[in-house]
């Protein structure tokens, strides 16, 4: 019990370090005509970059995202992949540590 104990301390503090996390996917338009594919008649190559993702209402939301700050989103998204991993390392743990309490009782 003390090593599940442990080992569910350390899943936790791994998974602080990931906390910065967002769920969504990365994608761009053109700046002006705010398409993914540009209908522009002088064809601007400067592209806007968005996060899209659903918030907790199943609703898409798009987040624009400075170009500067694209590392850090992309971060942020594999943070999110990261954490899921990690819950359900916590979920295995939890579910042993279930199954001894049971089996003193
Ligand atoms: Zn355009």
């Amino acid at each position: 019990m003390k090593e599940l104990i442990a080992k569910r301390r350390r899943l936790l503090k791994e998974l602080m370090k990931c906390s910065n996390f967002v769920r969504g996917s990365i994608n761009s338009v053109c700046a002006k005509c705010n398409r993914s594919h540009c209908i522009c008649e002088i064809k601007n190559s400067k592209r806007a970059y968005r996060l899209t993702y659903k918030n907790s209402e199943q609703k898409t939301r798009i987040v624009y995202i400075p170009e500067a700050k694209l590392p850090k989103i992309r971060k942020m998204i594999a943070n999110y992949s990261k954490s899921r991993k990690i819950t359900e390392q916590i979920i295995e743990t939890n579910i042993k540590m279930f199954k001894k309490e049971n089996r003193r009782s």
